[in-house]
């Protein structure tokens, strides 16, 4: 099977290897696909480039091209089934899971199909005779689109939906360990009438493939989501061409809660925020923070339940929660969990692998609750993307405030209390791009998602996050040009 396609055809690559994929929750084979080499990512910049110099979707008029991503959301919801099947073999997720995400990936199309046609610039007002000052919106060009193994569709369409909105062309490097949505994302594209070269997928290694693609001088996007390793190189790869770039490097997001809130309810979200999907989200509540006096009632409570969470692949319908990723995110998952105790954090469940033998032939990570942590442990401040919940204490709103902003990222966090004044104080304080009052996870295109300090650079989703794919262009007119003299003849 191949995974290249270029120009609107699926092509043989030029690489000599080939991958297999296998459903993490047992090893199942899923496919076998050749793989891309560096010459191939050359190829689709190229095919990208013509498309977008030569072609016509950039000049489309923008409300045809909303209409198409209108009809890429009824063909991802008339194939949900499929997609969603594809998402939990290449992830473990659960399908259930999978399905929610299909729904969210057709509301993302649907959303920037019906903004396409909605923002038209604006005329300026100069004040002056014989002048015309307009602000345009153009697409860029050509986009780059590095997309991570968590989410891997979600991802996608918030990065392919608004380039095409804007009307651009793109390159789509998936995460090499879940390709199988990016592959069936290319066909629904086709049948919805995009034309040939606008949308181009390339599979493989990040190095071999993705880094190509933020080094080419033809590339004038880069949008990238990982981790913030990879981040800060595409970063300074991007700095050679002073490419436009996008970043969503995750974050490491506190879940404040206070004595006063609803526990009950709180208890339970804070299990949701740090455990869905095996903890392996980029707002993830992974830092509990919580007030001293409540501490006892909570963390007790949260190691209960967690202790309860049933493990199981993405078939089971019975399971809670999936396995992690790869044996390899397992390890650096318990690396975390050993660093954090080693550094002074106390086990209160979880910490490894499940008992159950059905489930040996997957990476499990047993929903896991460090007590006791600090803010300058090292389980605290990285992200270990796993299912580990850590907890901190405060005794006062303004302790509160400062541990939780105590962190190099600022993507998302949670503020839960009973004091309607206190909610909106303590929000306004934390330095997180989204803040959920006595909620966790809830997100809708409309808003923008987007972080602080090292999460990330721009917006994804709402309507700025189309700014991140346009150009915005003044154009001055001087209606009446006459020689002005200022020199002497
Ligand atoms: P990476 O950041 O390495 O991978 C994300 C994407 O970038 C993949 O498609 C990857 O390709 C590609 N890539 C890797 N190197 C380069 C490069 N030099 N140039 C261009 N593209 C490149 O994530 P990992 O899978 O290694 O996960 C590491 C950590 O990142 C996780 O443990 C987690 O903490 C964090 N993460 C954050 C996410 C978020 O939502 N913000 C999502 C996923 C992970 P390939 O993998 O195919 O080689």
């Amino acid at each position: 099977m191949t995974a290249l396609f270029i120009g609107g055809q699926w092509t043989a690559p030029g690489g000599h290897g080939t991958r297999e994929f296998r459903c993490p929750a047992d090893g199942t084979l899923v496919a076998t696909v050749a793989e891309a080499d560096r010459s191939d990512t050359v190829a689709a910049v190229a095919a990208a480039r013509a498309a977008f110099d030569d072609g016509g979707w950039p000049s489309t008029p923008a409300a045809e091209r909303g209409a198409l991503l209108l009809g890429v959301a009824d063909l991802l919801e008339r194939d949900k089934d499929t997609y969603a099947r594809a998402e939990s073999l290449d992830t473990g997720k659960r399908v259930v899971e999978s399905e929610l995400d299909i729904d969210d990936i057709a509301a993302c199309f649907r959303y920037y199909g019906r903004l396409a046609g909605t923002d038209a610039g604006r005329v300026v007002d100069t004040g002056m005779a014989d002048t015309v000052s307009r602000v345009v919106h153009e697409p860029l060009g050509v986009c780059g689109l590095i997309t991570p193994w968590n989410y891997p569709l979600l991802q996608t369409a918030w990065k392919v939906a608004p380039a095409l909105a804007a009307g651009n062309t793109f390159v789509l490097k998936p995460s090499e360990l879940t390709p199988s949505t990016a592959m069936l994302l290319m066909d629904t594209l086709t049948e919805a009438g995009l034309p040939p070269g606008v949308a181009n997928l390339v599979l493989g290694d990040g190095a071999e493939v993705g880094a190509p693609l933020t080094e080419h001088p033809d590339v004038d996007l880069i949008s990238f989501t990982g981790g913030l390793e990879t981040g800060r190189r595409i970063m300074a790869a991007a700095a050679a061409t002073v490419k436009n770039i996008a970043l969503e490097l995750g974050g490491k997001n506190p879940n404040v809660v206070f004595a006063d809130a609803d526990l009950e309810t709180a208890i339970d979200y804070a299990l949701t925020a740090v455990f869905l999907h095996s903890g392996q989200v980029c707002s993830a509540g992974a830092r509990l923070v919580i007030e001293d006096r409540a501490h006892d009632a909570v963390v007790d409570e949260i190691v209960r339940r967690a202790d309860k969470i049933r493990l199981g692949g993405p078939f089971d319908a019975s399971a809670q929660a999936g396995p992690l990723i790869s044996a390899e995110h397992h390890r650096k998952v318990a690396d975390y969990v050993a660093t954090g105790i080693a550094e002074g954090a106390v086990l209160r469940c979880g910490g490894g692998r499940p008992d159950d033998p059905a489930l040996s032939d997957g990476p499990y990570f047993r929903p896991t609750v460090l007590d006791d942590c600090r803010s300058d442990m090292q389980v605290v401040r990285e992200e270990s993307f796993g299912p580990v919940l850590t907890v901190e204490r405060f005794g006062s709103e303004d302790d509160a405030v400062r541990i939780a902003n105590d962190t190099h990222y600022g993507l998302a966090g949670a503020v839960w209390t009973g004091d309607a004044g206190r909610a909106q104080r303590v929000a306004q304080r934390l330095r997180h791009g989204t803040i959920w009052i006595n909620d966790y996870h809830p997100y809708v295109p409309q808003a923008e998602w987007g972080g602080y300090r090292q999460s990330g650079i721009g917006r994804e989703l709402g309507p700025t996050g189309l700014d991140e794919y346009r150009q915005t262009k003044h154009i001055w007119q001087n209606t009446r040009p006459r020689p002005q003299h200022r020199f002497p003849a």
